[in-house]
């Protein structure tokens, strides 16, 4: 071990695990990249006012998570907490949605960076893949995004997650809603910074988690009984689409998602075998973000999938995903020249598309065959000097333990058969 460890909070991804991430990625963006969403790649660090305007300044992200800095320039800047507000960005500094083709449709997959309290499937650097559909106000397109979500969930063989539905209403109606849900909290029993959360984002009290809280809010007003009618059709017909899809969901009237900007449609995505961080993932349709940063007005919506989490609801399911292994041929050489023409055969093969590896440092065949084994190739490639002498080589299956010699010249042809 060195002097070092990772960051508290933090983790390594590595072999063999890691490829199960590659792999929650790779199923998590297939159904997107199949839908007409485009990949986008942004920062890791924006302005930190673009996160503080486009998350909200009265969210637990911008006022107590946010790695903000100054750097050597004088520059104000934050690593990104989240991927909505930066993918709107630099969508609208590309001028995509002026290109005559709404929606925008943009996926992408990074690392995220929030200052949490670490515990198991909440971390200070953790990854997600996230979508958003940018410039269009159809129901069609909130149901796309949920399907898509669902889809790729199904195609990991996950089943034990239920969707969480809502509206959470729009520029008409939840004013109206906000003033009458502060009326009610200000009522009751509640700490001081509960009361200015009141003030500043009422209906992110409807989440808060603590009993003492929970049991006040009973009675309290239902965002459902004040949706206007505009809301209360769009919803539906998100609903209905859902339905016709056969994707179940369930409504969720606590659900809020706080940040001022959420309209309409939100979601979550919540898996029952992961405890306190059961969130896998989740999103909604986000109408005001884009003038809240300067742009025009573009009704919008997306999600973001924890990648995380999504691994340890595998695990929870017990699930283990079926990772083709990383080598397909392990060449073992014995001796000078066997070395020199079986790193030739290797280089061959991995040109034609099998993976291959080779027994380096001159270890002796038993080590060697160890080596091959441990990589889970199916195939063992061993030549010596009287095997080059014959002009052949050893083909083994390790498998079945079968060997057979080949002809040196036809063996990589004799390989691609074996393996199909
Ligand atoms: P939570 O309520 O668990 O804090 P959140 O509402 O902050 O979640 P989002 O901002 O919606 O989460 O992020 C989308 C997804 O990213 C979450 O559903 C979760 O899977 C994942 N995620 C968020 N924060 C973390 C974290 N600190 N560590 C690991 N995964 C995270
Ligand atoms: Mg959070």
């Amino acid at each position: 071990m060195s002097t070092f460890k990772a960051p508290k909070g933090t983790y390594d991804l590595i072999p063999p695990q890691s490829a199960t991430y590659l792999a929650v990625r790779e199923a998590i963006s297939a159904p997107l990249k199949n839908s007409g969403y485009g990949y986008i790649e942004t920062p890791g660090f924006e302005n930190v006012e673009l996160f503080a305007r486009g998350v909200g300044e009265s969210t637990d992200i911008v006022t107590k998570e946010m790695y903000a800095f100054e750097t050597k320039g004088g520059d104000q800047l934050a690593l990104r907490p989240e991927g909505t507000a930066s993918v709107l960005r630099a969508a609208l500094e590309a001028n995509l949605h002026k290109a005559g083709n709404l929606p925008v449709k943009l996926w992408y997959s990074g690392s995220y960076y929030r200052y949490e309290r670490p515990q198991k499937g909440r971390y200070r650097h953790f990854s997600q893949v996230g979508a958003e559909a940018i410039g269009t106000e159809d129901p069609a397109l909130d149901a796309e995004l949920i399907i898509l979500a669902d889809q790729a969930y199904r195609a990991l063989g996950l089943r034990n997650f239920r969707i969480l539905l809502n509206s959470l209403g729009d520029k008409e109606c939840r004013p109206v809603y906000r003033a009458a849900l502060q009326d009610f909290l200000r009522g009751l029993e509640l700490d001081e910074d509960t009361r200015r959360r009141v003030d500043i984002n009422p209906l992110r009290v409807l989440d808060d988690k603590r009993e003492t809280v929970q049991k006040q809010l009973d009675g309290a007003p239902k965002l459902r009984d004040y949706l206007c009618e505009a809301c209360k059709a769009y919803h539906e017909q998100v609903r209905e689409l859902l339905t016709a899809a056969g994707v179940a969901f369930e409504d969720d009237e606590k659900l809020v998602r706080g940040l001022d900007y959420y309209t309409r449609t939100t979601f979550e995505f919540v898996h029952d075998g992961l405890g306190s961080q059961s969130a896998v993932g989740g999103g909604g349709r986000y109408d005001g973000l884009s003038e809240m940063i300067g742009g025009p007005a573009l009704p919008s919506v997306g999600w973001a999938l924890g990648v995380d989490r999504t691994v340890l609801a595998l695990e929870a399911e017990g699930i283990a995903l079926d990772i083709p292994a990383a080598t397909a041929v392990y060449a073992v050489p014995l001796g000078e020249e066997a070395r020199r023409v079986l790193f030739g055969v290797v280089t061959e093969l991995r040109r034609s598309g099998v993976a291959t590896d080779f027994a380096y440092g001159g270890k002796g065949l038993k080590n060697a065959m160890k080596s091959a084994n441990r990589s889970g190739a199916r195939l063992a490639l061993v030549a010596g000097e009287r095997d080059l002498a014959e002009g052949v080589v050893q083909l083994k299956d390790l498998e079945s333990g079968e060997q057979t010699a080949v002809a040196l010249g036809a063996v990589a042809e004799e390989i691609r058969r074996t393996l199909g």
